[in-house]
């Protein structure tokens, strides 16, 4: 299987809104609204552990190279750490400690028992071999052995990584312990203790949240369209479950550009094109070209980012036509975007719930090896839609009952479980 392509480069942090401010300021009005005690949010508003490590790699040229690795754990009082490692040449340190935070509010939401945790190697892994991938994965997996493991902090892939990538870190951990050691990672290819469900499941996920909110709008999905930002293992997947149930899906993009049909892109030819070039849709005939930023502004009821962080932001989001905004990628919309988004009425359903199907199906897998037991994939699909329903109820609640924004009713669910936890626990 590829590793995750993405629909296009991130841009260096100093270029955007800090994803950790935007993480903050979501939390302190949830706080607020919780009466989060000081010793809680004084906790929890900073990382438990950030780690940086230096690995040098040698290249296929002979020559050394030392590239940088972070590893940051949020927060583990709910169970291990959990999260993905990204391979990007801008992975920034206060990016990393957004998407961990990000990690832990998303685990309490679907109530996992994990803590929050996130990984990041500043590299192009487009412009790197396999064998050099190889030693980088395998450098960084022993720089961090002492803070991996099946009870302590199980990675998963994120942009930039997949299961072959995981697939080596499993190796080198397990080689380290001298034990064979499934449960260190999840993510895994099927073949070697990957869970039935897993590639999808992120997708999955969208998908279903997509549908639980529609039905709020009493929307039927055969009478609504669509646009999703991002073609790969996220985005793709969205589309084409989002396109299994009906919706039209009038645009989709990926790091080529965007690509707009009116009548409906059938969604199934465009994956078939994509495998069949590159993992791109450069050249799809099955729509028009369109510029990649009107995506995001084009007529249609739903929109999908799931692609990278910042994309909706005050510059754009007043533009947004979509009724409903759901969001497979972490962090797509900046928090300067938020009240205009409120004010317009949109409904968003946040990334901390609508992309969490990755995690859940994670967390199966986790079991799975710990059990020596797999599932088939009924058990893993039903589980997690059954997951991923329950949690958007929840949050639809909180946000009805205190008159919030979905996004800040699902910080008010995680935050109220992990505040909840650290009383019961004790121990400051
Ligand atoms: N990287 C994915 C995420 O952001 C998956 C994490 C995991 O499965 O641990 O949710």
């Amino acid at each position: 299987m590829a590793a995750h392509t993405v629909y296009k480069e991130p841009a260096p942090i100093m270029d955007r809104e800090n994803p950790l401010e935007s993480m903050m300021s979501r939390f302190n009005i949830a706080a607020e609204i919780l009466g989060l005690d000081d010793e809680t949010y004084n906790v929890l508003k900073a990382p438990d552990k950030q780690v940086i490590v230096n690995l040098p790699v040698t290249m296929d040229d002979g020559k050394l190279r030392v590239f940088e690795g972070y590893r940051v754990i949020h927060n583990t009082i709910l169970g291990p750490s959990k999260g993905g490692i990204r391979y990007d040449k801008h992975v920034h340190i206060d990016e990393v400690k957004a998407l961990a935070a990000w990690m832990t509010w998303k685990c309490a939401v679907v109530d996992i028992p994990y803590g929050g945790a996130k990984g990041g190697i500043i590299c192009d892994p487009t412009t790197m071999s396999p064998g050099e991938l190889e030693r980088l994965t395998r450098a960084y997996t022993l720089a961090l052995k002492d803070v991996f493991g099946p009870d302590r902090d199980i990675p998963a892939p994120d942009m930039g990584t997949g299961p072959r990538e995981m697939a080596w870190l499993m190796d080198e951990f397990s080689k380290t312990v001298g034990a064979t050691s499934p449960a260190v990672v999840t993510g895994k290819p099927l073949v070697m203790g990957g869970s039935l469900g897993r590639t999808e499941a992120t997708g999955r996920g969208v998908m279903v949240s997509t549908l639980a909110a529609l039905k709020k709008l009493n929307l039927k999905p055969t009478d609504v369209s669509a646009a999703v930002q991002g073609f790969g293992n996220v985005g793709s997947w969205a589309a084409k479950l989002l396109f299994d149930k009906g919706l039209k899906i009038k645009a989709v993009s990926d790091i080529s550009g965007a690509y707009w049909n009116a009548d409906g892109i059938n969604i199934d030819e465009a994956i078939a094109y994509k495998n069949a070039h590159n993992g791109r849709l450069e050249g799809f005939t099955g729509a028009t070209t369109m510029d990649a930023d009107d995506l995001l502004t084009s007529d249609v009821d739903v929109l999908v980012p799931a692609a990278v962080e910042d994309v909706i932001t005050e510059h754009n989001a007043r533009d947004i036509k979509a009724k409903l905004i759901v969001e497979g990628a972490n962090g797509p919309t900046s928090a300067s975007a938020d009240p205009i988004i409120n004010e317009k009425g949109i409904l968003v359903v946040p990334d901390i719930l609508a992309n969490s199907g990755g995690v859940t199906v994670s967390y199966f897998e986790w079991v799975q090896n710990r059990q020596g037991f797999k599932w088939t994939e009924e058990m893993v699909t039903e589980r997690a839609d059954r997951i991923m329903n329950d949690a958007f109820e929840k949050v639809y609640q909180t946000s009805q009952k205190y008159k919030i924004p979905m996004r800040i009713a699902a910080y008010v669910v995680s935050i109220d479980k992990v505040a909840q936890t650290y009383k019961f626990r004790g121990g400051f």
